[in-house]
């Protein structure tokens, strides 16, 4: 007999649990998460977990200001113990060129308020989660939604919404919704720091290297890359090399070096890579889009981790309520890309902020 559920939301990464949680706060608890793996099994599971205020568009300052609270709060919040946050303080580097966008981009951020609210324990368990459960199609009928078909059985539901994350444009093509997402590879390094330089430090965004870093418990500095160029490098999020090459723990050694020059006695101590799903602005698509009852979350483009606890709280506002539920939904909205009005802070092509 097939499941039923009010709301289907599949993907269980930080957009997903976070829609369901906030589902929960608003009293829409009939709520069923699907993942194809296992919880945080995609991009989340290998976040670098950075958490920054530094953002160039109001929607997105005031989204990590609520969600930089959730992270702090996290614990009383959802009664799930402490989520391991740690204030470093952040540090951005900026060269002649984008001292005025990042002086623009300081004076927005001060305009912005916290937006916070609070969730009891007995609520957040109220979202059910099924492993190793695969959406295959999305079942429409006439123009509404009706559910979803996944490896272990229908689901019936009116409501389905879209935190696929790198799999999301395969998503949006089972309700014929086209998302224009890229799935790029995303390299991190791990570097440990000569003994004598270990000290306390602040993440480090660095526009004239392309590098970010943040510190790595005591002994170890993590170091990703910011490139355009990582664009470029396409990969299928079922298979792509998720190592590193000499080369390329060598070119970012070279680089954090620049910036770090005691990292040039650092050693590498491991590397990997996971993916970004890149929208042609590098924000995300929150929507309702195609057939009634059909949502989207995805396209968060290497930031969907800190953003993920406002996203939730926007997406079920969304979802509950209808779209004039929260005033920075619309900048957010799938049709901007086919209007000519992408997303733009004060960096201009340094998307990623
Ligand atoms: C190396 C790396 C470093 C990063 N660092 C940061 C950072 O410092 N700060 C930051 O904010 N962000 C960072 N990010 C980005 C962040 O991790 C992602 O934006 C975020 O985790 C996306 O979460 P999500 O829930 O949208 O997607 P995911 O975590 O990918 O979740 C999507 C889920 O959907 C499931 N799924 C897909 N298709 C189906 C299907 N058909 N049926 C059922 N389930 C399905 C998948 O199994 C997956 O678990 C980083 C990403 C990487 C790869």
């Amino acid at each position: 007999m097939a499941l039923t559920a009010d709301v289907v939301i599949i993907g269980g990464g930080a957009t997903g649990t976070s829609i369901a949680f906030h589902l929960a706060a608003r009293g829409v608890r009939d709520v069923i998460v699907v993942d194809k793996g296992f919880v945080a099994s995609g991009a989340t599971g290998k976040s670098s977990a950075c958490v920054r205020q530094h953002y160039s568009t109001t929607e997105t300052c005031r989204m990590i200001r609520y969600s930089l609270d959730v992270f702090e709060r996290f614990e009383d919040l959802t009664g799930g113990g402490s989520c391991g946050f740690r204030r470093t303080g952040y540090l951005l580097g900026v060269d002649e060129r984008m001292q005025r966008p990042m002086e623009a981009s300081v004076a927005l951020q001060r305009g912005v308020g916290i937006e916070t609210r609070l969730v009891s324990p007995s609520e957040m368990r109220e979202a059910r989660i099924l492993e190793e459960t695969e959406v295959l199609a999305i079942r429409v009928e006439g123009n509404r939604i009706r559910g979803v078909d996944t490896s272990r059985g229908p689901i019936e539901a009116p409501r389905v919404v879209n935190a696929a994350g790198l799999w999301g444009a395969g998503i949006g093509a089972m309700v014929g919704v086209e998302i224009p997402i890229t799935v790029c590879r995303h390299k991190i390094n791990i570097v440990t720091w000569p003994e004598a330089a270990q000290r306390p430090h602040p993440m480090v965004y660095d526009f004239v290297t392309n590098i970010y870093t943040r510190p790595e418990l005591s002994e170890h500095i993590l170091v990703g890359g910011l490139d355009a160029e990582e664009s470029h490098d396409l990969a299928d999020p079922d298979r792509y090399k998720e190592g590193v090459s000499l080369d390329e723990s060598m070119s970012a050694l070279a680089r954090v070096s620049h910036r770090f020059p005691v990292l040039a006695e650092g050693r590498i101590a491991r590397g990997y890579a996971g993916c970004f799903d890149v929208t042609p602005d590098w924000h995300p698509i929150l929507d309702r889009v195609g057939p009634e009852g059909s949502f989207v979350a995805v396209g968060f483009s290497g930031h969907g981790f800190k953003l993920s606890p406002a996203v939730g709280h926007m997406m079920a506002a969304l979802i509950a309520e209808g779209p004039g539920a929260h005033p920075d939904l619309d900048t957010f909205r799938l049709s901007r890309f086919i209007e000519g009005k992408p997303i733009r802070g004060t960096y201009g092509d340094w998307l990623m902020c």
